[in-house]
């Protein structure tokens, strides 16, 4: 096992909920994910052979304090003062708006960013119910600023006219969930970014989300695809988990888990 010369890869909790269109709740996600994590049931061990218990293989900087008012503006210079310091953040959602910020500080900072999204839904609306900060805007945002020299979309099955049109329009790169695997896809030159919805996975598995979505992956088929990325990732986010709507805490189990394997691939690469 090599280990990657790349910063420590920190977790950094974003309880924000203020851009969900449909029900509030994932707010609450970073400290459930957290407890998830540190969970005795399961051991400190990725599927990668990474010991996620040996001190100092992957930093907690805690969770963001902002308003709802300068909530992107804080997650922005939250997320950049992390990779200034130089870690790898690794943040907790919270809703999908929030990558927004957080791409603008990666990007920053990481020129040619490959971004690999991972979602039910492409979240490319110019603007949703009159919103454009919406969690279902944020990927049409950072590809109009220029943010990503790729966008690539996994798992996706709510293409509507509009959004094809407006991946069409960013040259958006969408594997939809009946064209899986998209094993293919997931190599970049550059820098990547992953971005993990937990709503792509088949709401079976994750039922603790706001927007669920059936036909969707399945814990194996999200791994298998994490587990495909070459690349060097430079940062990460999980977000989307509910815990208002879990049941009986599978999905702050399953959360934890992309999350554990997320830091994994980080480490070995
Ligand atoms: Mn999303
Ligand atoms: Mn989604």
């Amino acid at each position: 096992m090599s280990l990657t010369i790349l910063g420590a890869p920190t977790l950094i909790g974003i309880p924000f909920d203020g851009q969900s269109s449909f029900l509030r709740g994932a707010g609450e996600a970073p400290g459930k994910i957290r407890e998830a994590l540190g969970c005795d049931a399961s051991n400190s061990w990725t599927e990668l052979g990474v010991d996620l218990g040996v001190a100092g293989v992957y930093e907690d900087a805690g969770d963001l304090k902002f308003t709802e008012q300068d909530a992107f503006e804080a997650i922005e210079s939250g997320v950049g003062g992390l990779i200034d310091r130089g870690k790898r953040p690794v943040s907790l959602g919270g809703d999908h708006s929030i990558t927004f910020p957080i791409v603008k500080a990666v990007a920053r900072r990481h020129a040619e960013l490959t971004i690999f999204h991972f979602d039910a839904h492409p979240d490319l609306y110019d603007e949703f119910e009159g919103n454009r900060w919406s969690h279902a805007c944020p990927f049409a945002r950072i590809m109009e600023a220029g943010l990503a020299k790729r966008l690539v979309q996994v798992g996706i099955r709510t293409m509507n006219r509009h959004q094809r049109e407006q991946a069409a329009r960013f040259g958006v790169e969408v594997v939809e969930m009946r064209g899986l695997p998209a094993y293919a896809k997931l190599k970049a030159a550059g820098p990547v970014y992953i971005t993990f919805d937990m709503d792509v996975l088949d709401p079976a598995f994750a039922p603790g989300i706001s927007h669920r979505e059936p036909g969707g992956m399945s814990v194996r088929e999200a791994i298998a695809h994490l587990h495909a990325i070459e690349g060097k990732i430079v940062g990460a986010d999980v977000v989307e988990y509910n815990p208002v709507r879990d049941v009986a805490g599978i999905t702050a189990m399953v959360t934890a888990k992309m999350v554990k394997e997320i830091l994994g691939k980080m480490i070995v690469g």
